[in-house]
Protein backbone atom coordinates (compact mmCIF):
# COMPACT_ATOMS: atom_id res chain seq x y z
CA UNK A 1 0.00 0.00 0.00
CA UNK A 2 1.74 3.23 -1.09
CA UNK A 3 -0.81 5.43 -1.27
CA UNK A 4 -2.64 7.79 2.16
CA UNK A 5 -6.06 6.24 2.74
CA UNK A 6 -8.47 6.95 5.13
CA UNK A 7 -8.10 5.00 8.28
CA UNK A 8 -11.25 6.17 9.71
CA UNK A 9 -14.26 8.77 9.17
CA UNK A 10 -17.23 10.32 11.03
CA UNK A 11 -19.30 13.42 10.61
CA UNK A 12 -17.25 15.26 12.82
CA UNK A 13 -13.70 14.44 11.56
CA UNK A 14 -11.31 12.15 8.90
CA UNK A 15 -8.07 10.86 9.51
CA UNK A 16 -5.74 9.82 6.73
CA UNK A 17 -2.34 7.78 7.11
CA UNK A 18 -0.04 8.23 4.63
CA UNK A 19 2.73 5.27 3.71
CA UNK A 20 5.32 6.26 6.09
CA UNK A 21 2.26 6.04 8.71
CA UNK A 22 2.08 9.63 9.52
CA UNK A 23 -1.91 10.60 10.37
CA UNK A 24 -3.19 13.24 9.45
CA UNK A 25 -6.53 14.56 11.28
CA UNK A 26 -8.89 16.68 9.32
CA UNK A 27 -11.82 17.91 11.58
CA UNK A 28 -15.08 18.27 9.36
CA UNK A 29 -15.69 21.77 8.31
CA UNK A 30 -19.71 21.06 8.20
CA UNK A 31 -21.29 23.83 10.95
CA UNK A 32 -22.17 21.12 12.95
CA UNK A 33 -19.15 19.81 14.04
CA UNK A 34 -18.30 22.71 15.74
CA UNK A 35 -18.59 25.03 18.84
CA UNK A 36 -17.24 27.76 17.28
CA UNK A 37 -18.80 31.25 15.64
CA UNK A 38 -16.41 34.02 14.26
CA UNK A 39 -18.27 36.42 16.48
CA UNK A 40 -15.99 34.94 19.57
CA UNK A 41 -13.09 36.31 18.06
CA UNK A 42 -11.42 39.03 19.83
CA UNK A 43 -10.82 42.53 18.46
CA UNK A 44 -7.35 43.09 16.87
CA UNK A 45 -7.12 46.57 16.73
CA UNK A 46 -4.17 48.02 17.57
CA UNK A 47 -3.46 51.47 19.02
CA UNK A 48 -0.18 53.38 17.13
CA UNK A 49 2.21 52.98 19.85
CA UNK A 50 5.75 54.50 20.24
CA UNK A 51 8.08 51.87 22.17
CA UNK A 52 5.27 49.68 24.08
CA UNK A 53 2.99 47.30 22.48
CA UNK A 54 -0.28 45.65 24.05
CA UNK A 55 -2.82 43.84 21.09
CA UNK A 56 -3.71 41.02 20.03
CA UNK A 57 -3.41 39.42 16.15
CA UNK A 58 -4.28 36.24 14.27
CA UNK A 59 -1.07 33.92 15.27
CA UNK A 60 1.75 33.30 12.71
CA UNK A 61 1.60 29.96 10.65
CA UNK A 62 4.60 28.68 12.15
CA UNK A 63 2.79 29.17 15.93
CA UNK A 64 -0.46 27.12 14.31
CA UNK A 65 1.67 24.75 12.94
CA UNK A 66 3.06 24.38 16.40
CA UNK A 67 -0.22 23.73 18.19
CA UNK A 68 -1.91 21.61 15.59
CA UNK A 69 1.29 19.34 15.80
CA UNK A 70 0.65 18.44 19.49
CA UNK A 71 -3.07 18.51 19.30
CA UNK A 72 -2.29 15.89 16.95
CA UNK A 73 -0.37 13.69 19.17
CA UNK A 74 -3.04 14.05 21.79
CA UNK A 75 -6.18 13.76 19.84
CA UNK A 76 -4.27 10.70 17.69
CA UNK A 77 -2.96 8.85 21.02
CA UNK A 78 -6.03 9.58 23.18
CA UNK A 79 -9.28 9.09 20.64
CA UNK A 80 -7.97 7.98 17.23
CA UNK A 81 -6.21 5.21 17.91
CA UNK A 82 -9.13 3.96 20.04
CA UNK A 83 -11.71 4.82 17.28
CA UNK A 84 -9.55 2.95 15.06
CA UNK A 85 -9.55 -0.01 16.98
CA UNK A 86 -13.10 0.64 17.80
CA UNK A 87 -14.01 -0.25 13.99
CA UNK A 88 -12.17 -3.57 14.11
CA UNK A 89 -9.35 -2.15 12.54
CA UNK A 90 -5.20 -2.68 13.92
CA UNK A 91 -4.05 0.72 14.50
CA UNK A 92 -0.25 0.96 12.46
CA UNK A 93 -0.14 5.12 12.53
CA UNK A 94 2.78 6.70 14.23
CA UNK A 95 1.32 8.60 17.19
CA UNK A 96 4.45 10.95 17.04
CA UNK A 97 4.20 12.04 13.61
CA UNK A 98 0.23 12.71 13.78
CA UNK A 99 -0.95 16.21 13.58
CA UNK A 100 -4.15 18.09 13.23
CA UNK A 101 -4.71 19.65 9.65
CA UNK A 102 -6.84 22.78 10.75
CA UNK A 103 -8.58 23.69 13.95
CA UNK A 104 -12.03 23.05 13.90
CA UNK A 105 -13.85 25.52 12.17
CA UNK A 106 -14.58 29.03 13.05
CA UNK A 107 -11.55 28.84 15.68
CA UNK A 108 -8.65 30.78 15.39
CA UNK A 109 -5.45 31.44 17.04
CA UNK A 110 -4.40 34.78 18.28
CA UNK A 111 -1.34 35.89 19.66
CA UNK A 112 -1.01 38.54 22.17
CA UNK A 113 2.13 40.84 22.38
CA UNK A 114 2.44 43.05 24.91
CA UNK A 115 5.84 45.02 25.85
CA UNK A 116 8.54 46.27 24.20
CA UNK A 117 7.69 46.38 20.28
CA UNK A 118 10.58 44.56 18.59
CA UNK A 119 10.77 41.88 21.84
CA UNK A 120 7.11 41.92 23.09
CA UNK A 121 6.27 39.16 25.43
CA UNK A 122 3.89 36.37 23.05
CA UNK A 123 0.75 34.50 24.83
CA UNK A 124 -1.35 32.61 22.59
CA UNK A 125 -4.85 32.30 22.90
CA UNK A 126 -7.57 29.73 20.64
CA UNK A 127 -10.64 31.53 20.31
CA UNK A 128 -13.93 30.85 18.90
CA UNK A 129 -15.45 28.64 21.24
CA UNK A 130 -19.08 29.58 22.24
CA UNK A 131 -18.65 27.75 25.63
CA UNK A 132 -15.00 29.03 26.34
CA UNK A 133 -13.89 32.44 26.12
CA UNK A 134 -10.54 31.17 25.11
CA UNK A 135 -7.73 28.08 25.65
CA UNK A 136 -4.53 28.87 26.35
CA UNK A 137 -2.87 25.89 25.39
CA UNK A 138 -2.77 22.55 23.44
CA UNK A 139 -3.36 20.72 26.47
CA UNK A 140 -6.17 22.81 27.63
CA UNK A 141 -7.63 22.48 24.60
CA UNK A 142 -7.45 19.21 23.57
CA UNK A 143 -10.17 17.56 25.86
CA UNK A 144 -12.65 19.87 24.30
CA UNK A 145 -11.37 19.16 20.68
CA UNK A 146 -11.93 15.28 21.82
CA UNK A 147 -15.64 16.28 22.52
CA UNK A 148 -16.25 18.07 19.75
CA UNK A 149 -14.99 14.58 17.86
CA UNK A 150 -17.44 13.09 19.56
CA UNK A 151 -20.34 15.06 18.50
CA UNK A 152 -20.79 17.43 21.37
CA UNK A 153 -22.32 15.18 24.18
CA UNK A 154 -24.25 16.71 26.25
CA UNK A 155 -25.20 15.72 30.48
CA UNK A 156 -28.60 15.71 31.60
CA UNK A 157 -28.88 18.83 32.72
CA UNK A 158 -27.79 20.74 28.73
CA UNK A 159 -24.14 21.51 29.68
CA UNK A 160 -21.25 20.26 27.65
CA UNK A 161 -20.10 16.57 28.67
CA UNK A 162 -16.57 17.42 28.23
CA UNK A 163 -13.94 16.85 30.28
CA UNK A 164 -12.09 20.18 29.68
CA UNK A 165 -11.06 22.67 32.56
CA UNK A 166 -13.46 25.13 31.51
CA UNK A 167 -16.30 22.83 30.93
CA UNK A 168 -15.59 20.81 33.48
CA UNK A 169 -15.21 23.36 36.64
CA UNK A 170 -14.31 20.40 39.11
CA UNK A 171 -11.38 18.99 36.60
CA UNK A 172 -8.31 20.94 37.58
CA UNK A 173 -5.37 21.09 34.70
CA UNK A 174 -3.06 19.10 36.68
CA UNK A 175 -5.71 16.43 36.94
CA UNK A 176 -6.66 16.76 32.90
CA UNK A 177 -2.32 16.75 32.13
CA UNK A 178 -1.93 13.17 33.95
CA UNK A 179 -5.08 11.94 32.36
CA UNK A 180 -3.82 12.35 28.97
CA UNK A 181 -0.11 12.33 29.68
CA UNK A 182 0.08 9.26 32.43
CA UNK A 183 3.28 9.77 32.57
CA UNK A 184 4.04 13.05 32.94
CA UNK A 185 4.48 15.66 35.59
CA UNK A 186 1.73 17.35 36.99
CA UNK A 187 1.97 20.82 34.74
CA UNK A 188 3.59 22.65 33.03
CA UNK A 189 4.98 19.36 31.32
CA UNK A 190 7.01 20.11 27.78
CA UNK A 191 5.20 18.35 25.49
CA UNK A 192 6.87 15.11 24.47
CA UNK A 193 7.21 13.12 21.70
CA UNK A 194 4.70 10.34 22.89
CA UNK A 195 5.30 6.87 22.42
CA UNK A 196 2.42 4.72 21.87
CA UNK A 197 1.12 3.75 25.28
CA UNK A 198 -0.16 0.40 26.97
CA UNK A 199 -3.26 -0.54 25.09
CA UNK A 200 -6.01 1.16 26.88
CA UNK A 201 -9.79 0.01 27.25
CA UNK A 202 -11.68 0.82 23.84
CA UNK A 203 -13.96 3.26 23.09
CA UNK A 204 -14.17 6.98 25.44
CA UNK A 205 -10.31 7.69 26.10
CA UNK A 206 -10.96 9.79 28.58
CA UNK A 207 -13.93 9.95 31.69
CA UNK A 208 -14.52 12.02 34.34
CA UNK A 209 -16.99 11.35 37.15
CA UNK A 210 -19.91 12.98 37.18
CA UNK A 211 -20.02 15.41 39.92
CA UNK A 212 -23.38 15.46 41.76
CA UNK A 213 -24.38 19.14 42.71
CA UNK A 214 -27.61 18.01 43.84
CA UNK A 215 -26.18 16.68 47.28
CA UNK A 216 -24.67 20.48 48.01
CA UNK A 217 -28.15 21.68 49.12
CA UNK A 218 -28.81 18.71 51.28
CA UNK A 219 -30.95 19.99 54.42
CA UNK A 220 -28.84 18.87 57.35
ZN1 LIG B 1 -14.87 21.87 27.11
Amino acid sequence: MDETRVIISTPFYTAYQSPNNRVAIVPSSEITATDAELSRHPSTAARQEDTEVNHLEVADEEAKADWKKKLGVLVAKNLIKAAVETDGKTWTGNVARSTLLSFPRNYELFVKKKGDRHVPRKDYYLYGSQHVRTFRSPLEFVPHLIWLFQGQPLKTDGDPDCSCKYCNSGATQSEIHKRLLPHAGPSRVRMPVLPDGPKKSKGAAISVPYKDYTKLNKPS
